[in-house]
């Protein structure tokens, strides 16, 4: 497999498909750039090395066709203002202009391509829109590990027009260095919290963790299908009815593998789903009519922070409770400060998934933990055991 470190891009038109994909306000700011920054080091990489990059990627869901509010061109000054010299844009991403644009780049440009969305070939897949794509360069590059798990023209299909010339970015590869690290050569013991809100999200994760972790810690909305299957008394709790028998079947599984499950112990449960309610502290299987649990109580969140500071390895995906009402946010705080302690101690500690690397960056803690990824369903996936087909696209021969 070809690597962007020691590819000779001397000369070469450099197709490369980024996650650009960045909320705007009303007027077209970009309101987080972390996306753009993401991509950068690939970038500047292929300009460094003597290559012209044509950057594509999608931003919002058009529906198959252009709409200004999702338009690349909006990126345009912030990107050159990071890369520091002025971005071209190709107002359509295939086509005759965007192929005159790309012939006449010379070393030191940078084009942008339009939004691959406006075309409905790109989410299909469509093997002539890659055609059209991929004549416009001599390499490809895949960076966008957001959509790695799609089969899209851009992500998947263009990869089999450049089979002696196609790699991955820095943010791919550094994404599965980490999670490859965690799934083939974890540290033991090795500790993965799951939490968020249904256990039905996180069932393929849970399986195909089993067999490689020590302790099972959950937490969140899940919790109470667990409980419930048990023959604890959950309320008015989140429950998945029809998942009773397979929470009951993975806790079994763990065992028979030895794996130590956390299910809390006391949580906080509430008289409605309200930063508002009433509130008070329970243990997790007496929860009277009407009341919820929406939270980890202070003797789950001792134990969970014991367990946690006592491991090598920690995977965490979801969080403890309904952290966006401050009143339900202690348990994921809490965790989330008991992960940054551990791996300040020497333990690596892998956070994804939306939800959790929304409550990394609430608690300003996104720097101590030991990796964060950039992809909210390609990781899960990844995780999961999955074969992302972008991923796969460019490791086959
Ligand atoms: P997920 O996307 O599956 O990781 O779920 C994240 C969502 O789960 C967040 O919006 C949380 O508010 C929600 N959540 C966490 N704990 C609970 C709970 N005990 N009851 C209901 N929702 C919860």
């Amino acid at each position: 497999m070809k690597n962007i470190d020691t590819y000779d891009f001397h000369g070469k038109k450099v197709l490369v498909r980024v996650d650009f994909n960045v909320p705007l306000n009303d007027d077209y700011e970009i309101t987080d750039d972390t996306r753009i920054r993401a991509a950068l080091p690939t970038i500047n990489r292929i300009i460094g090395g003597g290559g012209m990059p044509i950057l594509m990627s999608h931003l919002g869901r058009p529906k198959d066709a252009y709409e200004e509010k999702f338009s690349l061109k909006h990126i345009v000054p912030r990107l050159s203002e990071l890369l520091g010299r002025k971005v071209k844009f190709a107002p359509d991403c295939i086509g005759p202009e965007a192929e005159k644009m790309a012939a006449s780049l010379q070393p030191g440009d940078v084009l942008l391509l339009e939004n691959l969305r406006f075309h409905a070939e790109e989410k299909k897949g469509d093997e002539g829109f890659a055609a059209q794509l991929a004549s416009l360069a001599d390499v490809y590059v895949n960076d966008a590990f957001g959509t790695a798990h799609r089969a899209h023209a851009s992500t998947t299909v263009v990869a089999k027009f450049f089979p002696e010339d196609k790699m991955f970015g820095y943010l791919i590869e550094n994404e599965l260095k980490h999670m490859d690290k965690v799934l083939h050569n974890p540290e033991h013991p090795f500790t993965a919290i799951m939490g968020g809100a249904k256990v039905s999200d996180k069932i393929q994760i849970i399986e195909n963790l089993l067999g490689r972790i020590d302790n099972l810690v959950i937490g969140g909305g899940m919790v109470y299908t667990f409980v419930k299957a048990q023959g604890g008394k959950i309320g008015n709790s989140l429950v998945e009815e029809d998942k009773l028998d397979l929470a009951l079947h993975l806790l079994k599984v763990a065992k028979e593998k030895n794996v130590k499950v956390y299910l809390p112990v006391d949580n906080v449960i509430a008289d409605a789903f309200s930063n508002d309610a009433n509130t008070k502290v329970t243990p997790v299987d007496e929860i009277p009519d009407g009341w919820m649990g929406l939270d980890a109580g202070p003797e789950t969140i001792r134990i969970v922070r014991e367990v946690i500071m006592s491991s090598k390895t920690i995977l965490w995906n979801g969080p403890m409770g309904v952290f966006e009402m401050d009143k339900f946010a202690e348990g994921t705080r809490q965790i989330a400060l008991a992960i940054a302690d551990a791996t300040a101690k020497g333990a690596f500690s892998l956070v994804g998934g939306g939800d959790s690397v929304a409550a990394v960056n609430k608690y300003h803690l996104k720097d101590k933990m030991g990796y964060v990824s950039t992809g909210g369903g390609a990781m899960m996936e990844y995780m999961e055991g999955k074969e992302l087909p972008g991923i796969k696209a460019i490791r086959e021969r």
